[in-house]
C-alpha cells in the first residue's frame, strides 16, 4: 500500500506530502555525514559500556541511602568516559537540566566570586538561579555578583569586552551551547573550545562551564574535549535517549564534581548516597541509543528548516548551515502561525494528539509560552517538540524526534496547518 495513503488519514494533503518529498531529495548528503556522527558517537558509547564492563547485575535497584551502588558509579564512569572528563555525577536525584546547572554553579561559586557569562543572557529559567529576576536562594542572595559580555551583532564573541569583564573575582565562567530561546547562533564545539582558551588566557585558574543541553552528541567532540571544567546537561535530552525519566548530569573534573555532589546531597556524603530506585537500565539503555536518537532529531530539524525556508519563513540555523545542537528556530511572525506550527507537531504525537496546545504561564519563564509535545516522558524535549515564548519575534523551537520518521510527519503536518489556515502557501 502506498504511504500516503496513511498520511491522508491523518490529515496530510498531496500537495503538502509532495513538497516534503521534493525536499527531501536534495538533502541526502547532510543525512549521509550525520549518521557518520551518529555511528562515532555509538562506537564511543559502546566502547566505554565495554571498558568499564558493564553486566546485567549493574541494573539492580537499590534503596535507602544507596552505599556501594556499583551500577551507579559505573554509569558514572562510562560518562566520564564518554565525556573524557576525570569524573561525572548522574542522578535521578538531579531533576532536570536547570537543577544540574543550578548545583554545579551553588557548588563553584563562595560569597564575593563573581560569574560571567561571554555570551549574552542565560536560559531563562537560569535567570532566576543567577538573581536576574529576584528569586529566593539565588546566587545573588548569596552575595555570588555576575556579570555579562554580550554577543557582538553578528553573533561572535566580544574578545575585547570579555577580557575586561574578566576581573580578580571571576570565579567561574557560564558558557550555553544552544541558543536556548533566543534567535542568535548556537556555538559548535570548536567555537566554545576558543572561547574557553582565550578566558584561561587571560586568567588561567577560572572554571569554565558549558551548559550542554541539547548538544550532546551533534558533534564527535564535547565541549570537555577542548577544555570546558565541567558540561552539565539533561537526561530529558540528548543523553536520556528518550529511556531516561528523569536525570541530570555534569561531569567534569574531579575537583569540580565533588564539589558539585556534597551541593547536591550533603558536605561529607557527596557521591556516595543516592539510591538508584531501579532507574539504571532506563540511563543506561538511553544512552547506548542517545547517538541515534540524535541523529533522528538532527534530520528532523534539517527538514524543518529546509521545508519552513521554502514557505518563507527565517530560520536558525538556516537550512544550509552546520548543526550545533538540536534545535530549530522558525521565526514564524505571530502568535496565530505558532499555535497552528504547534498544533500540527501536536497531531503528530503518538499520545496526546487530540490534544490542542494553548499559550501558558510556565514557572521559570517570563512570558506565556506554548508548548507542543505528546511525549512518553512529560515535557521530554528529545521526543518531538515545539515551543517557544510568545513573544516577537514569534519563533517557536523545533526539536526532537525519537525517530526521524515520527520527526518527518511532524514538519509535515505543522506545514499542513500553516497551509490550511492561510498562514504560509506552498
Ligand atoms: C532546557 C535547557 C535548560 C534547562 O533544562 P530543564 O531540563 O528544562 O530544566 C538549560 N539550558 C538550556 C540551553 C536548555 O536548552
Amino acid at each position: 500500500m502506498e504511504l500516503y495513503t496513511i498520511y491522508e488519514k491523518m490529515g496530510l494533503s498531496r500537495q503538502v506530502y509532495d513538497r516534503g518529498e521534493a525536499v527531501l531529495a536534495g538533502l541526502e548528503a547532510r543525512f549521509r555525514a550525520i549518521d557518520q556522527t551518529a555511528e562515532y558517537n555509538q562506537a564511543k558509547v559502546l566502547h566505554a559500556m565495554q571498558k568499564n564492563r558493564i553486566g546485567a547485575n549493574h541494573f539492580a535497584a537499590t534503596t535507602g541511602y544507596g552505599y556501594d551502588d556499583d551500577g551507579r558509579e559505573r554509569l558514572e564512569k562510562v560518562y566520564a568516559d564518554v565525556f573524557h572528563t576525570e569524573a561525572a555525577l548522574v542522578r535521578p536525584q538531579i531533576t532536570c537540566g536547570t537543577h544540574a546547572l543550578a548545583a554545579a554553579l551553588s557548588a563553584n561559586l563562595l560569597p564575593g566570586d563573581e560569574l560571567l557569562s561571554p555570551v549574552g543572557l542565560p536560559y531563562d529559567t537560569l535567570q532566576e538561579v543567577i538573581g536576574l529576576r529576584p528569586s529566593p536562594c539565588s546566587l545573588a542572595e548569596y552575595g555570588v555578583t555576575y556579570r555579562q559580555v554580550d554577543l557582538t551583532p553578528a553573533g561572535g564573541f566580544d574578545y575585547d569586552a570579555i577580557r575586561a569583564a574578566i576581573n580578580g573575582k571571576t570565579k567561574l565562567i557560564t558558557i550555553q551551547r544552544s541558543k536556548g530561546y533566543a534567535t542568535r547562533p548556537s556555538f559548535s564545539v570548536q567555537q566554545i573550545g576558543e572561547l574557553i582558551a582565550f578566558c584561561k588566557s587571560v586568567k588561567p585558574d577560572v572554571v569554565c562551564m558549558v551548559d550542554n543541553c541539547y548538544g550532546e552528541f551533534v558533534a564527535t567532540i564535547e565541549p570537555s574535549d577542548l577544555g570546558a571544567d565541567m558540561v552539565v546537561g539533561s537526561l530529558i535530552k540528548n543523553p536520556g535517549g528518550g529511556l531516561a525519566p528523569i536525570g541530570g548530569y555534569i561531569c567534569g573534573t574531579q575537583a569540580c564534581v565533588n564539589r558539585c555532589a556534597y551541593r547536591l546531597s550533603a558536605p561529607g556524603l557527596g557521591q556516595e548516597v543516592g539510591a538508584n530506585l531501579g532507574i539504571l537500565p532506563a540511563f543506561y539503555q538511553g544512552f547506548f541509543l542517545a547517538p541515534t536518537v540524535v541523529a533522528g532529531a538532527l534530520k528532523g530539524a534539517v527538514f524543518a528548516a529546509s521545508m519552513c525556508e521554502g514557505l518563507g519563513f527565517r530560520c536558525v540555523p538556516a537550512s544550509g548551515e552546520p548543526r550545533c545542537d538540536i534545535i530549530q528556530a522558525v521565526e514564524l511572525g505571530s502568535e496565530g502561525a505558532m499555535c497552528a506550527f504547534c498544533e500540527g507537531i501536536q497531531a503528530a504525537a503518538p499520545v496526546d494528539s487530540f490534544a490542542a496546545p494553548v499559550p501558558g504561564d510556565m514557572p521559570g519563564y517570563d512570558s506565556q509560552v506554548i508548548m507542543a509535545a505528546g511525549a512518553f516522558v512529560q515535557g521530554s524535549s528529545i521526543e518531538l517538540s515545539a515551543d517557544g515564548p510568545i513573544r516577537p519575534p514569534y519563533a517557536v523551537y523545533f526539536q526532537g524526534g525519537l525517530t526521524w520518521q515520527h520527526a518527518k510527519l511532524g514538519v509535515l503536518l505543522a506545514v499542513q496547518k500553516l497551509v490550511d489556515r492561510g498562514l504560509a502557501a506552498l
